[in-house]
């Protein structure tokens, strides 16, 4: 039974002092709850060090929003996972859909990337996910094999162990619009059975695999109440606390 992750992506949001402020709050206000699931927060790049330095020691796990496939080099602009890795991150976030739409990142690269994260030690976070038009054509299972085909290549069992699957809807991402918890089930059990044709049951009924798109501390429960589903992803409600606690509190938060 794959383990239950809430996750933060707080995308191009919050300078240092803001996100050292909110670890600081989400430090206290998640002492001694040992009944919620893991959480894992990801501040941008500038911010990634001071914070772990905020979270060291507690069960709040630290994420990237990307890596260069590259250790060093002629890369103006880029970060190595090497450099995620000194600054206290153990995970990092490949192949978000800003990333594949607004900076050209097809499935050839993020492979690449997973495979950079994985050697430097970190463990990703690989988010794949249907455009509207490809859904309404209804290929949208067609799309996320092929994401899973091309970025999971050539990856073995132990890779696979370590990472986490972000199943994504863009038409869901920012726009209010939530997949219907049956939307997300179905594509979450075909993620499910393709780990399992690719990798065995075994390893797939441990693959954390996340719903992302517009959740709230008021759709989360049905969401989780769906049986792929292991958590989730979350953009805008992360970046406040309160929220971002009442969405990992799922299980005695019925749509507050
Ligand atoms: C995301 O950025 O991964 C995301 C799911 O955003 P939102 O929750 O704001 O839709």
């Amino acid at each position: 039974m794959a383990r239950t992750v809430i996750a933060g992506n707080w995308k191009m949001n919050k300078t240092i002092g803001e996100a050292v402020a909110f670890a600081s709050n989400l430090r206290e206000v998640l002492a001694d709850r040992h009944d919620l699931p893991e959480i894992i927060i990801s501040p941008p790049f500038t911010a990634l060090h001071a914070v772990s330095a905020v979270i060291s020691g507690s069960a709040i796990s630290l994420a990237a929003q990307n890596i260069h496939e590259a250790d060093k080099g002629a890369f103006t602009g880029e970060i190595s996972g090497g450099m995620l890795r000194e600054a206290g991150c153990n995970l990092v976030i490949i192949g978000h859909s800003e990333r594949r739409v607004l900076f050209g990142e097809k499935n050839e690269r993020i492979n690449k990337k997973l495979f950079a994260a994985l050697g430097a030690g970190l463990n990703p976070i690989f988010c794949i996910g249907e455009t509207l038009r490809e859904r309404e054509e209804n290929r949208m299972k067609e799309v996320i094999g092929e994401q899973l085909k091309e970025g999971l290549n050539n990856l073995n069992d132990n890779d696979i162990e370590r990472i986490l699957i972000a199943y994504e809807p863009v038409w869901a991402i920012g726009t209010g619009k939530t997949a219907t918890p049956a939307q997300a089930q179905e594509m979450h059990l075909f993620i499910r059975n393709w780990i399992a044709g690719r990798y065995g049951k075994e390893l797939s009924e441990e693959t954390v695999i996340l719903y992302g798109g517009s959740v709230t501390p008021q759709n989360i429960a049905l969401l989780m109440s769906q049986p792929d589903i292991n958590g989730a992803l979350v953009g805008g409600a992360s970046l406040d606390v309160g929220s971002f606690v009442r969405i990992a509190e799922y299980k005695s938060n019925q749509g507050v």
